[in-house]
């Protein structure tokens, strides 16, 4: 248990420049939500790239052992 008081206004913070917002929104402003969803769409074309390495091993290494 914290010891914030109950009354603390429910808030959240921007993702991006961790500023206190309204629970209805996500981000203080456009500037920001341009700025998350381009990290996100980068963030996301890594694991991709990821995921594509981890199954083209997963390939190689099946092929290796049926070819053996
Ligand atoms: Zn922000």
């Amino acid at each position: 248990m914290s010891d914030e008081p109950y009354t603390v206004i429910q808030h959240l913070h921007c993702p991006v420049c961790n500023k206190a917002i309204p629970p209805d929104e996500d981000y203080c402003g456009e500037e920001c939500k341009e700025i998350y969803e381009r990290r996100m769409k980068k963030k996301r074309f890594i694991s991709n790239l990821f995921n594509m390495v981890g199954i083209f091993i997963i390939i190689l290494l099946v092929l290796s052992f049926v070819g053996a």
